[in-house]
């Protein structure tokens, strides 16, 4: 049995009506922004429960936008995890400011206790991660930045759906970034990105912002970037957004039965603590084992497609030289990256991949 981490090829099986949709723009010939681009828009800020979404190129841009927007830039510090996908760390970059890591919990999110020894003078705002689809405790670290006055955007980029306490993931800080890269759990079909915030204001000055500042054809507000979501990706979006909350609740099904079985293999499976607020939406269904490149070898030798995320950590990485962290800094992510393992646990699965995937493990530690 082959089972696979992509699903798109299954996904996509049949790609006629998305074409058709696409077919239905090139007649009308409205490629930038335009009427595809707004109902996307509107749709994605009432799946989100936020006041305003405004498409950008990706993910990235999506963080890049709100931090540079909100004036942070060179000689500014700002706070993330860790453990994430190093985009977080770079669009902090991006911006001219220095990121500053702080060690994640044992849910792969920020740790809000170990937030207040990173501060200085220079901090400037705080990016949580939803790493995986979990939420960081956004009450903490929201009353922290409000203390220390703050910004807070939210790297949302894995979580759509996600909740703590029945919020939404995205919607406790100024803003909160998506990303719709073909990987994640609403996807598009190449590079695409949302920002969602309940301010009118930002939400305002983030369309122009996004658009070269245009106020219209002639006139000019402020610089601002070209970072718009295509057109044609929000055609696909409109096309695959109602699909979001039964792929997330299939996600969380998967992980319900794969807690279950893996319960039985402690402790060399260990399963993250499942904060009792959070609905996890498992982008990434991971697990803490032992002899995990012994047990990853086995996985893909029996055709289970497991994968590490990731096994360097950010800040041991060549691009961080310059930000001066050594191995020991940061403990918890660093022996995540020895032990962590992802294994399959996508909507398109089967009951008998999902059996399978239980099975092999169980085989391993037999
Ligand atoms: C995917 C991702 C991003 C970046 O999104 P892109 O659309 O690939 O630019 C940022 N942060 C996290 C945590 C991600 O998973």
């Amino acid at each position: 049995m082959r089972v696979p981490f992509s699903y798109l090829d299954r996904q996509f099986a049949n790609p006629e009506p998305v074409l058709d949709e696409i077919r239905e723009l090139v007649k009308t010939g409205q490629f930038t922004l335009g009427p595809a681009v707004a109902e996307f828009e509107k749709r994605f800020a009432e799946l989100c429960g936020a006041k305003h979404a405004i498409g950008v190129g990706s993910g990235t841009d999506a963080l890049i936008l709100p931090m540079k927007l909100s004036g942070i830039g060179p000689g500014d510090e700002v706070i993330t995890a860790a453990n994430t996908f190093i985009a977080s760390v770079g669009a902090i970059a991006m911006t001219g400011a220095t990121p500053v890591l702080v060690d994640n919990d044992e849910g792969y999110v920020l740790d809000p206790e170990k937030i207040e020894s990173a501060l200085t003078p220079r901090t400037k705002a705080i990016l949580p991660v939803h790493y995986s689809g979990n939420v960081a405790n956004m009450p903490a670290i929201c009353k922290l930045a409000e203390r220390h006055n703050l910004l807070v955007i939210e790297d949302a980029c894995q979580a759509i759906g996600a909740t703590w306490n029945g919020q939404q993931a995205g919607t406790f800080g100024l803003a909160g970034g998506f990303s719709l890269h073909p990987l994640k759990n609403l996807h598009v079909w190449g590079d695409a990105g949302v920002v969602i915030t309940n301010s009118d204001e930002f939400a305002e000055n983030l369309k122009l912002y996004r658009n070269h500042g245009l106020v219209n054809r002639d006139e000019v507000a402020f610089f601002g970037h070209n970072s718009r979501i295509d057109a044609l990706q929000a055609v696909i979006g409109n096309q695959l957004i109602g699909e979001t909350e039964q792929n997330n609740q299939k996600r969380i099904q998967i992980a319900e039965k794969y807690d279950n079985a893996f319960k039985l293999l402690q402790p060399q499976v260990k399963i993250p603590k499942r904060e009792e607020p959070v609905r996890h939406v498992f982008h990434l269904y991971i697990l803490r084992v032992e002899r995990r490149n012994e047990l990853l070898e086995y996985l893909i030798d029996k055709g289970v497609e497991a994968k590490i995320h990731y096994p360097i950590p950010i800040h041991l990485q060549e691009a961080a030289k310059p930000l001066g962290y050594q191995r020991g800094d940061f403990p918890v992510a660093e022996e995540d990256a020895d032990l962590m393992i992802t294994l399959p646990a996508h909507q398109y699965l089967t009951e008998e991949e999902v059996d399978y995937t239980i099975e092999t493990l169980k085989q391993f530690y037999a």
